[in-house]
């Protein structure tokens, strides 16, 4: 009997140290979202149903029950079925060209010229004499005629106003009479090297002007206020949380940028992360190419690490780089550009610790950066340069496997596939088109692939380019079992693309794209579980909440989580 009571006695001690000790030891944390569906990403690919967050970290990934008793916060929140993902990021984007492009006349998507000559109407109708006028987005190809369009349509509606239209690729304007006048280009301008002026038959320019021929004229808008510039990256930042963006690699940056920048975070009115690459050959280039990088500055809001420049130009205004002739266009093999400073730029970054990303296109664009980085890793000391190749949009299929051989980053945009397909072929041929936004290929060889939506380019939408990346398929869903299916992504890589794999482009494994303890509170909350919905229904999933390091950037309009 004695021993019996001593028994229960031990027992109930044991029992109430044990819950002292589940108790004392239930931690703190900020936020704590239960009942949703976590993809963490990591190694093992753990799905969880909560995640707990400490300050600006992550600090458990578990099931429900489990985090409940283990922390202890003052916002629980339910996330009643929705998807966390880890935050997104656009591995490749301009933000001050969506700034701009939110600030000018949209054209994207619009399917006759006369329809671009009624929106420029509307927007000269409310601009005061003697300002520009821009717009975006404009694409011949969607178009009946396909043909490129001429000044003369702008001036019926713009005789006073000048007009500068940039195409959807970025890599050609058309613009009015009067800005050509302003410009001083007349039938004597010549073209430029690396730039084409399209001219009708009597030898005038005809209104369109085609990669480094587009600075003929663009030389001659007055550039934007530092507080002109200030106000479009504010409103790009804003946009991008409203898509689940946490991070934008920007591609080709100035000093009033850099400087913008740095203030924006010191005030602590960034909301979303910024890796940054400096524009190449320029001064803010030659100026900071031989000091350190800027790294994770304002406790990692800002990083200034790369270096982009350009080796040839787009597929859709024919200035990308092919080894042979473009298919609807014999004699054309596209521009180059950069040839003699390509090198000496790479070798620069690589010497000061900065990573080379170079935009390439066509095939020959493609040789050309390879064989370039190729030269020189090998005259450099081992290392882990992650040098990247921007767009890497049609590869001779012996290039390939170059990347992985050479640790060349391919960083590509889904939604080109599908935004192009349409006429890629009709530039490239049947052989060419093989090696043509060759994902599945690429991953086979072993890279991985840095995703991005080149933003303004093409819409900004992160969900959309993962949508493109699973199905290549359009909005609507042709062709239906996808364009060149055999290179179509899982779901699981195109994930990675927007997070993990964007993270190692920057060097920043370490610190995000998994959801993992330990790791930055970066996340995307969103209404459907796009890793296993019907393909079509990833275009109708929201994003409900945008978090960046623990703090809530973006929240859908009454769909605030219960707590
Ligand atoms: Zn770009």
């Amino acid at each position: 009997m004695k021993q019996s009571v001593t028994g229960v006695i031990l027992c109930v001690v044991t029992i109430v140290a044990f819950l002292y000790f589940v108790n004392s030891s239930s931690r703190e944390a900020t936020m704590l979202f239960v009942n949703g569906t976590v993809y963490t990403l990591d190694r093992n690919n753990t799905v969880g149903q909560a995640l707990a967050i400490h300050g600006s970290r992550i600090v458990a990934v578990g099931t429900s029950d489990d985090l409940k008793n283990r922390f202890i916060s003052d916002t629980v929140i339910d996330l009643q079925g929705q998807t966390v993902m880890p935050g997104l990021i656009d591995g490749h984007a301009h933000m001050y060209g969506l700034g701009q492009l939110l600030q000018s006349v949209i054209l994207v998507g619009v399917k006759t010229p006369e329809e671009v000559v009624q929106r420029v109407k509307e927007r000269v109708d409310q601009t005061p004499l003697g300002q520009w006028i821009y717009g975006r987005g404009w694409d011949q190809n969607l178009w009946p005629s396909k043909e490129f369009p001429v000044a003369a349509m702008l001036d019926a509606v713009s005789p006073n106003h000048p007009v500068v239209l940039i195409r959807v690729d970025g890599h050609a304007i058309w613009v009015n009479s009067k800005a050509m006048k302003i410009a001083r280009v007349t039938k004597e301008t010549k073209d430029p090297a690396g730039g084409r002026i399209l001219r009708s038959s009597d030898g005038e320019p005809a209104g369109v002007f085609i990669d480094d021929a587009r600075d003929l004229v663009e030389n001659s808008v007055p550039p934007p206020s530092a507080e002109e510039i200030e106000l479009c990256i504010l409103r790009a930042a804003a946009e991008c949380t409203k898509v689940g963006i946490t991070e934008v690699h920007d591609m080709g940056i100035d000093s009033v940028r850099i400087a913008i920048y740095k203030k924006l975070v010191d005030e602590g009115r960034l909301p979303i992360r910024i890796y940054a690459a400096i524009g190449a050959p320029s001064t803010t280039w030659d100026e900071w190419s031989t000091q350190k990088p800027l790294i994770g500055y304002g406790n990692g809001m800002f990083t200034l690490r790369a270096m982009k420049m350009y080796v040839d130009g787009a597929l859709g205004s024919r200035g990308a780089a092919l080894v042979e002739s473009y298919s609807d266009d014999p004699g054309n093999r596209g521009l180059t550009m950069n040839e003699t400073t390509l090198e000496p730029n790479i070798r620069k970054a690589i010497e000061h610790g900065y990573q080379p990303c170079v935009h390439a296109i066509g095939d020959r664009g493609n040789h050309i950066v390879l064989n370039a980085y190729e030269k020189i890793l090998m005259s450099v000391p081992k290392g882990n340069y992650r040098p990247r190749i921007e767009h890497a949009q049609v590869l001779l299929l012996e290039d390939i496997p170059r990347f992985s051989q050479l640790g060349v980053l391919p960083s590509m945009q889904p939604i080109h596939a599908t935004s192009d397909m349409y006429w890629a072929e009709a530039r490239l041929g049947p052989k060419r088109i093989k090696g043509a936004y060759a994902w599945h290929s690429l991953l086979q060889n072993g890279s991985i692939i840095v995703g991005g939506t080149d933003f303004p380019n093409d819409g900004m939408n992160p969900l959309w380019n993962f949508y493109s990346a699973i199905t290549r398929s359009d909005r609507t869903g042709y062709p239906q079992d996808g364009w060149y299916r055999e290179e179509k992504m899982s779901r699981d890589e195109a994930a990675r693309c927007f997070t993990q794999w964007a993270a190692y482009g920057a060097f920043e494994e370490g610190q995000k794209g998994t959801l993992e303890p330990g790791k930055l509170a970066d996340l995307t909350i969103l209404s459907k579980d796009i890793m296993t919905i019907p393909s079509a229904d990833i275009l109708s999933t929201d994003v409900v909440t945008t978090i960046v390091g623990g703090k809530v950037v973006y929240q859908k309009a009454g769909a605030a989580p219960a707590q």
